[in-house]
């Protein structure tokens, strides 16, 4: 079982995400909580160099590049062994993040994405996505007191743009993305999560 968490930031992804590892360990699963980019040492070391405030221009060909590498090491180095042995893997951003950012966010397009998105993830989609849509004035009040990285000082027009590309993927694959509406409280939304998994018979 594949789960992934999706939404601009401060949406309260890693909230959800980190809630759902614990329930599930509690409950006696075997389960692994990573994120993106970033979830081994290579694709960490890439995330500090993506996420990095720098002086120079950054080109969002390259910037697209240095994702799907960082995605290359961390699916085949945790993910695919992890889902393979039978433990539910639970990650904080993966390829839809990828669309809605580089995609709708930059403007390269969506299409160009998912195909060399398939040449670092072998076709593997995540069983369920969580999306935690929440209007972006909200979400960025809730991340002000947080140092900013490269992504999250972006503008606000950037930030609606990703906001819309998300409820677009949602709307093509409806079966897989479920959208939650992060404007609720925590547990509100945890209790609809966990809601969500047992109707599909996921936990
Ligand atoms: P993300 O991982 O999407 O950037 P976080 O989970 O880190 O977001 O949450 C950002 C901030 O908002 C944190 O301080 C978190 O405690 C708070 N938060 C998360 N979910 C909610 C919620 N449903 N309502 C209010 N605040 C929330």
């Amino acid at each position: 079982m594949f789960i992934t968490f999706e939404g601009i930031e401060g949406c309260g992804k890693s909230t959800q995400a980190k809630l759902l590892y614990e329930e599930l360990l509690n409950r006696g699963k075997r389960v692994i909580l990573t994120r993106e980019p970033g979830g081994t040492p290579s694709a960490e070391e890439l995330r500090e160099f993506i996420l990095r405030e720098r002086e120079e221009f950054f080109p969002p060909f390259s910037e697209l590049l240095l994702y799907i590498a960082a995605r290359g090491f961390h699916v085949e180095n945790l993910i695919m062994s992890a889902l393979k042995e039978g433990i539910v893997v639970i990650c904080d951003r993966f390829s839809d993040s990828t669309v809605a950012y580089q995609g709708y966010g930059r403007g390269i397009d969506p299409k160009f994405i998912r195909e060399i998105d398939i040449r670092a993830t072998g076709g593997l989609r995540p069983d369920i996505t969580f999306l935690i849509d929440l209007p972006v004035k909200e979400a960025l009040k809730r991340i002000r007191s947080r140092e900013r990285d490269r992504i999250e000082s972006e503008e606000l027009e950037f930030h609606e743009r990703v906001r819309r590309g998300f409820i677009e993927i949602a709307k093509s694959e409806p079966e897989r993305v479920v959208v939650l509406d992060g404007r609720r409280g925590i547990g509100e939304i945890f209790k609809e999560v966990i809601r969500k998994l047992e109707e599909r018979g996921a936990i």
